[in-house]
């Protein structure tokens, strides 16, 4: 056992969760000691070891988290909340130690309130389960990430994650009402009853974003919705990238509240549109999508055809938008998802209509013309929308990593500066969706420039000891 975590502290985390709920083993530490990022899972498969956990434990009640953290802060041992590990950023890895707090035993359902359309759950929920119950009362938590049957609650919370729906529904931080959260000295705080007030300032979004480095969330009230009347798919196919985002870019400012707009650019649609839906198509493949009352959405409907018309789109009908819903998340399981041997990386970025199609050419040019002659290539789709801008799901990939782990991890990491740098010196956003993790921590000074103090002094506030998650999200600080 690590010198951190003495049998006094592994008595006292004993005492409040329970023998059962404490573990040790080495089989435990090395499920723990990776989660969904490519790195840890490169060194595994390459027969190294990645840093383990000293101890992991389950606690049952909010108040469980908030005294194993009180335990915890007293003996300046590093905390790493574990939702459902799907986190691609390193987040959840235990890169000093310390314990894991994992948090699937806060599985429960507290309250679904109809009249004013909420859901209070435990965070510790799996995505699915949570969304069937709503199901089967005709309701929605109207957040669907890719990784739903295998993410929590409060993993969708901690790195502001995005959904499918995002475009009309928001993201994860759009839809949460309050939050209870677990803080470093073992207390615990419950955000006011409802986000849109005047009453002082929204303390509940300093736990959005910081990935368990202020606190773990226990308990979150998300809004909810019902079940739409009527879903309308539909596919378009563009040119090229420009005439695809000013169409998607009209439908926004227009305010036409689509459900979805997916834009592939050429390479994708060659690539992934034709080995996941079977198209075999060249240009830029767009799904659009409008959900609510049937007569409503089909006025959207046809508003959205008139804009991709005016553009010069091919319209490829209902059949290949419906195939597109319903093998939606299948880009991203097996057979069709990236995997080793493959070295590859989700580069995604947001920024305001003006930059981003700079950026997508940008990032396209910076990438190919540094590593296409290593093989690397690189695709992307727009898949997130806002009023002002839309985001770029952009990844790169090479066919097979180089053998050794270190050279593959040199490589990985150097493909990852030329990604960010390239996105922040064109306005883009480090990251739109999957947060900042271990991965993308030596990037936040970069973006936040001199407000960047201000944020480490909020979370000395919060964490004096620096107990939550270290290392990541730009808060380097040991406990101490
Ligand atoms: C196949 C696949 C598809 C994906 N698709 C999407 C997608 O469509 N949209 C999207 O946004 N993301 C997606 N992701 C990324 C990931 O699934 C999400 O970020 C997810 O919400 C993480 O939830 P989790 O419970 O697995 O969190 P974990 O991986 O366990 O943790 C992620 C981070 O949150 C912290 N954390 C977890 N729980 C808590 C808590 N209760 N309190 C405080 N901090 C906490 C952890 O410490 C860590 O820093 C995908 C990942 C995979 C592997």
């Amino acid at each position: 056992m690590p010198a951190d975590l003495s049998a006094g502290v592994r008595d006292a985390l004993t005492a409040i969760v329970g023998a059962d709920h404490v573990r040790s083993e080495p089989i435990d530490q090395l499920i723990y000691s990776v989660d969904s990022y490519w790195l840890p899972q490169m060194w595994l498969d390459r027969g190294r070891r990645t840093p383990t956990p000293g101890l992991i434990v389950y606690p049952g009640s909010a108040d469980e988290v908030a005294r194993v953290l009180a335990v915890a802060d007293e003996a300046r041992v590093p905390v790493v909340p574990w939702g459902g590990g799907s986190g691609t950023q390193g987040g959840a890895l235990p890169i000093h130690g310390g314990l894991i707090v994992d948090t699937k035993r806060l599985d429960r359902i507290l309250e679904i309130n109809e009249r004013s359309m909420y859901v209070r759950a435990q965070a510790g929920i799996n995505g699915g389960q949570l969304e069937w119950a709503l199901n089967d009362r005709g309701l929605t938590l109207p957040h669907y990430p890719a990784s739903a049957t295998c993410a929590t609650l409060g993993g969708y919370l901690a790195p502001r994650g995005s959904g499918t729906i995002s475009t009309k529904y928001g993201k994860a931080e759009d839809l949460v009402m309050n939050l209870e959260v677990a803080l470093p000295g073992g207390r615990l705080v419950r955000t006011p009853l409802v986000p849109n007030h005047a009453s002082g300032p929204d303390f509940m979004r300093l736990f959005l974003g910081t990935e368990g480095t202020f606190g773990v969330i226990t308990e979150a009230t998300m809004r909810i919705t019902r079940l739409p009347e009527t879903r309308l798919l539909r596919a378009m196919l563009f040119k090229d990238v420009a005439t695809g985002l000013e169409a998607g870019r009209q439908m926004m400012v227009q305010r036409l509240d689509p459900l979805v707009i997916r834009m592939y650019d050429p390479r994708s649609t060659g690539l992934l549109v034709k080995r996941v839906l079977g198209y075999e198509l060249q240009g830029a493949y767009m799904i659009i999508g409008f959900d609510g009352w049937a007569d409503i959405a089909a006025a959207q409907e046809q508003r959205a055809l008139a804009i991709c018309a005016s553009l010069g789109a091919r319209d490829l009908g209902r059949e290949p938008g419906e195939r597109w819903w319903d093998h939606r998340y299948d880009f991203y399981y097996p057979p069709h998802t990236l995997h080793l041997p493959a070295l590859y990386g989700t580069i995604e970025t947001v920024s305001t209509f003006d930059r981003i199609e700079e950026i997508y050419h940008a990032k396209k040019a910076a990438i190919e013309g540094t590593y296409g002659h290593l093989g690397v290539e690189y695709i992307g789709h727009f898949s997130h929308w806002f009023p002002w801008g839309a985001s770029l799901y952009d990844r790169f990939l090479l066919k097979d990593a180089p053998p050794a782990p270190e050279d593959a991890e040199a490589l990985h990491n150097q493909i990852w500066d030329t990604a960010v740098t390239t996105s922040l010196a064109h306005g883009g956003m480090i990251n739109e969706h999957h947060g900042v993790g271990l991965k993308l921590s030596r990037f936040m000074r970069a973006q936040y420039g001199d407000a960047w103090p201000l944020l480490e002094s909020i979370k000395d506030a919060i964490d004096p000891h620096h107990i939550m998650n270290p290392g990541k999200v730009g808060f380097e600080r040991m406990p101490s």
